[in-house]
Parts: C-alpha cells; structure tokens; sequence
C-alpha cells in the first residue's frame, strides 16, 4: 500500500493546466497569471510631490532655520489635475499640493508646517534635503520593465499595478471544471423524501464547497444507485469534465462498483489505498488527460482525501506554483493515540496560547462523524509508526486556512 507520498508523487504529473482564457482584471481576482506583463509607461508618469507643502530649489534655501528665515517670492500653485506649472526662477517658490506636478527645477519639497505665506510669499523655517517629498517619475516602475511574471497570483496588489498601467483584461490559467459524481443507494438530496435507511448526500456540497475553496468549479452530476451498468454509464458522462470525482463505492463491499465501472470505461488505473486514516481506500486513475479519482464515501474521508491529495492537483491545474499548504509546527493541547500503520490526518481546532500554536484534536476522529470537521482549523499529521502522542508535544500540521502555500510537499 501506498504512502501519502508516493500517492502524490504518482497523481501530481496528472494534473497540468487545463488552458488560458482572457479574462477582465476585476474578474482575474485569485486566478494565475498565464502571461508576463511588461510595464506600458513609467510609474509614477510624472515627477510629483508626496506632501502638501512648497516647491522650491535647494540653492535657495541652503541655508534657512528657524533663527535665520528665508523669504521667497510665490509663482502661483500646482495641484493635482491641474495645468503644468511653470518652472521655478531664482528665489521663487510654489504651493504643492500631494500628488501635483514638479515644476521645473524645483529640486525639494518644504512641507506645509516649516513654513509660513501671506499668499504672494512664503517663508522658509527649514533647509531643505535633496529629493525631500519628491515622488520621482519612474521610480516605482519603468517602462518596458517585467512587472509581472507568469506564475503570479492575481490579488488586490497585483490588479491595482495592472489598473495603474492601464491593462483592464489578461491571460489567467482557466479554472478546472471538477465533477462530483456520488454513489450509493442510499443516498437522497436535500429536498428529498428521508425515508428510513437513507442519508442525504452532504458529500456533495461539502466537496463542492471545498472545490471551490480551492479555486476551481464544481459541477455536481446527479447521483448513481450502487449499480455497475448505471455507474459506467455515469463515468462517461463524467469525463467529459476537467477532473472527476466519484464518492463512496471504493471499498470491498458487494455494492462497491465504482472500481469495476473505472476499469470498464477505461479509466487507467493508478492505485488504489493509500496508507492513510481515514480515506484509506482511495482509487486514482487516468483516462486521456483526466484525472479521476475514486473518493470513499464516508464524509471524513471523502474531505481528508480531497484536502490532501486532490486539492494539491487542482491548485496545480491553476497554474500555482505552491500547491500545497505549508507545513506548521503544533504544541498538542492533549494526549492522543491511534493504530500504527497509516499516517493519521486528524481534525483539530488551534488557538494561539502562550505565543504558541496548539492544536486540539476533535474528540471525535470517526469517519463518519460531520460533526468533527465543524469549525476546525487544522489536520494533525500523526506518524504512522508511532502510537500515542503526549500533551505539550510538537506535531505537523495543516493549517486549512492558511493561503500562503509551500512549493514543496508537507509530507515529503
Ligand atoms: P461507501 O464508501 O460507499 O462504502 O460509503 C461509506 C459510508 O459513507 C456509508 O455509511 C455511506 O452511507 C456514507 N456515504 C457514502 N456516500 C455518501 C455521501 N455522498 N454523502 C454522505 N455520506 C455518504
Ligand atoms: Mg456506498
């Protein structure tokens, strides 16, 4: 049976991206640069002032202080949006407002409180520094120059620089329509008669809600009964999709098709298991250039699968280069053991105590249990080799809201 690692290391050249669509900057928000983005013109566009005060040249006012003033003739003003104003002359100065243009020759700002004016001069309390308040052109961005690489993460920095620059739609990698595809008779939809023995599908909105967390779009195909003919046919409808999920079936049951239907469409097979609890019965082929994988059904185990095997591929599939989440250290707020043999990814909640992250394991770790993946924050990774774990140790884990990312993966 597999490792976790070697489970990634075999799904991760599945997942490449699914292609590039143009799309507006204010759609783009946490898609991934497809294209890099030289600069169309300097950034500032013009030589500025930051600070509400006067224009004037440094030979000027070399030498003012407060015990000895210098007094200089006021030309007018520049303010923002206005005019271009003309260049300063001998002993003369401007009222700046922030973000107005330098006029010529002016070398330094003299902010507003050194200063004191009547309206036709303006006295000088302060020497001036070279540069001082000045925003010079270019300084932030040059023409021509790379300011955004491929591979970037479009956030609310990057579209302000685009904006900025002018450039309202780019090339982003497409987002992954991913198809959830569950088995079971037993399973009914929220609306649905709940008739004894049945269950409502919660898998499919839980994975659909953290397909979507993901960054990518699921798209929910109607449930299959636990039925080789119908589940085949279901597969082939599901293939048609970017990445396809099916729920539950996987394991040795009677009623556990979803292997046999996988090999009948031709879906090639990959693994099945992986040493990891809960999810253990995992499958994962390919057909042609989709990745499919067979999810087991009980909801913790559906949800930890994805999370830690499915989520990496898909963040791969938008194009970001850190597809997996980092890697914390955790102080363990109780004891906990387990069954040796498989990598425990146990649900958590941390808290910050002391300065320290600690983590609390939910009470509950059944795979069945909904109500332990409530308000969590993390997944524990408990060593497969070892069988209790004490109070005020040091643990990995994943922080499920961490969106730093890591390029490399957590379990290696
Ligand atoms: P299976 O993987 O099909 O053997 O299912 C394992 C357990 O998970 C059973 O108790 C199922 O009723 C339950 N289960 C399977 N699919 C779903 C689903 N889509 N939503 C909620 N529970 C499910
Ligand atoms: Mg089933």
């Amino acid at each position: 049976m597999k490792s976790i690692q070697e489970a990634l290391d075999q799904m991760m050249p599945a997942f490449s991206p699914v292609g590039v669509a143009r799309s507006s900057i204010a759609d783009a928000f946490g898609h991934f640069l497809a294209e890099d983005i030289v600069a169309r013109f300097d950034l500032p566009p013009f030589t500025s002032s930051s600070m509400d005060g006067y224009a004037v040249r440094l030979v000027d006012v070399a030498r003012a202080s407060k015990e000895s003033p210098k007094t200089l003739i006021l030309l007018g003003e520049s303010r923002t949006g206005g005019t271009p104003p003309p260049q300063l002359a001998e002993c003369t100065a401007m009222r700046i407002f922030t973000g107005a243009v330098l006029p010529d020759a002016a070398d330094a700002i003299v902010i507003q409180e050194d200063t004191s004016s009547d309206g036709s001069h303006v006295t000088i309390f302060e020497a001036a520094k070279s540069g001082a308040w000045i925003r010079r052109r270019g300084s932030d961005l040059s023409a021509g120059e790379k300011m955004l690489a491929r591979g970037t993460q479009i956030r609310s920095g990057e579209i302000g620089i685009l904006a900025a620059q002018g450039i309202g739609s780019i090339d982003v990698q497409r987002k992954p329509r991913v198809a959830i595809l569950s088995t079971g008779d037993e399973l009914r939809d929220i609306d649905e008669e709940l008739v004894p023995g049945a269950i409502i599908n919660s898998n499919a909105y839980a994975l659909a809600a953290m397909i979507r967390e993901a960054g990518c779009e699921p798209v929910v195909l109607p449930n299959v009964p636990d039925d080789l003919e119908k589940t085949i046919a279901a597969l082939r409808e599901g293939l048609a999709y970017d990445v396809l999920l099916t729920v539950g079936g996987v394991s040795v049951g009677d009623y556990d098709f979803v292997r046999e239907a996988f090999d009948k469409v031709g879906i090639a097979a990959g693994f099945w298991k992986v040493r990891i609890k809960p999810g253990k019965p995992l499958i994962f082929g390919m057909h042609e250039k989709t990745p499919v994988i067979g999810l087991p059904g009980n909801p913790m185990s559906a949800m930890v699968t994805f999370e830690a095997l499915v989520r990496p591929g898909l963040r791969k599939m938008l194009g970001d280069p850190k597809p997996f989440r980092m890697r914390h250290d955790v102080l363990l707020a109780n004891d906990h053991r387990h069954a040796t043999g498989r990598l425990e990814l146990a649900r958590a909640r941390v808290a910050m105590q002391s300065g320290k992250l600690t983590a609390t394991p939910q009470r509950l770790q059944d795979s069945g249990s909904l109500m332990s993946w409530v308000a969590i924050d993390a997944l524990l990774l408990l060593a497969e080799d070892r069988a209790t774990f004490s109070a005020g140790e040091t643990v990995p884990a994943l922080l499920l809201r961490d969106d730093t990312g890591s390029a490399a993966s957590p379990f290696a």
